[in-house]
């Protein structure tokens, strides 16, 4: 990128960048994930990558489309992984676009250690998690001093589509103040009541927050009890969080995309 007052690492041929590409809005993209952007000979992405980022690319460089589309299945994790190994050895500048955090539930894991397998060199380009910036984007904060000093992020969702068995719900419910579900929108029912099993208040609050940080943001606001009801009458659709916690509570005050949306 030109008139930066520091240089930014090369993107050198034969190398693969897994880069997150935040929640939504290019807006909340790094310098290196727009540097990427505009080195890459080929850019992999995922589904949940808006298409105005996607358009920042080199308009030279090869698309390749890595997620689940129109019904088709999803390409397996390891083709994905190998075609990444790929293009690498045909010297080509990969980038790997995820949205949000490549380490947060998106497998950036997985590919970065079959590159290491294959001996292809790759750097990690963190994005913002949507379980951050996308509670940003509805005025909910992660934390707040008032209402909790810890925050979990839980996958909804296993590797069969089901709420995960391994989640221990007795010591989430107890010990975490405040809990962000990614890929958790259908299983909503049984998220809160496990919860309300374990301990939580049914008349806690808690939201659904869909496509934050796009023109299409959805936010729905309720209680444990009662949000599952709330979304089934919205038309609300994933990608969608699941946030339970007294700082749900905050967006009262702290909704600030719609205090500017009334303003103009
Ligand atoms: N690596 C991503 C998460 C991938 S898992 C990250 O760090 O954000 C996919 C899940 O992420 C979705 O099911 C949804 O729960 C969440 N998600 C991603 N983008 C979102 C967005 N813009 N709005 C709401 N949820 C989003």
């Amino acid at each position: 990128m030109n008139g930066l007052p520091f240089s930014l690492p090369d993107f050198h041929p034969g190398h693969v960048w897994l880069v997150g590409a935040g929640p939504g809005d290019p807006g909340l993209l790094s310098l290196l994930a727009v540097h990427a952007l505009q080195n890459c000979d080929v850019l992999v992405y995922d589904a949940l990558v808006d298409e105005r980022i996607i358009a920042l690319a080199r308009p030279d460089a090869d698309k390749e489309y890595a997620g689940k589309r129109g019904g088709k299945p999803s390409p397996l994790q390891r083709d994905i992984s190998n075609r990444l190994v790929e293009l690498a050895r045909e010297g080509k500048r990969v980038l790997r676009l995820k949205g949000g955090d490549p380490f947060v539930f998106g497998r950036g894991a997985e590919e970065a250690q079959v590159l290491v397998k294959s001996g292809v060199p790759f750097r990690v380009v963190p994005g913002i998690t949507s379980g951050v910036g996308g509670l940003a984007y509805a005025g909910i904060p992660a934390t707040s001093r008032e209402c909790n000093s810890a925050v979990a992020f839980v996958t909804g969702h296993d590797a069969n589509g089901q709420v995960p068995d391994t989640i221990d719900w007795a010591s989430l419910a107890k010990a975490v103040p405040v809990l962000v579900f990614y890929m958790a929108l259908k299983h909503l029912d049984r998220i809160s009541a496990k919860l309300i099993e374990n301990g939580r208040d049914p008349d806690e609050p808690a939201a659904v927050i869909a496509r934050a940080s796009t023109p299409a943001q959805q936010v729905v606001a309720a209680t444990l009890s009662t949000l599952h009801d709330a979304v089934r009458n919205s038309g609300i659709e994933p990608p969608a969080l699941i946030v339970v916690g007294e700082v749900v509570r905050l967006r009262e005050q702290l909704d600030w995309l719609s205090a500017l949306a009334q303003e103009k």
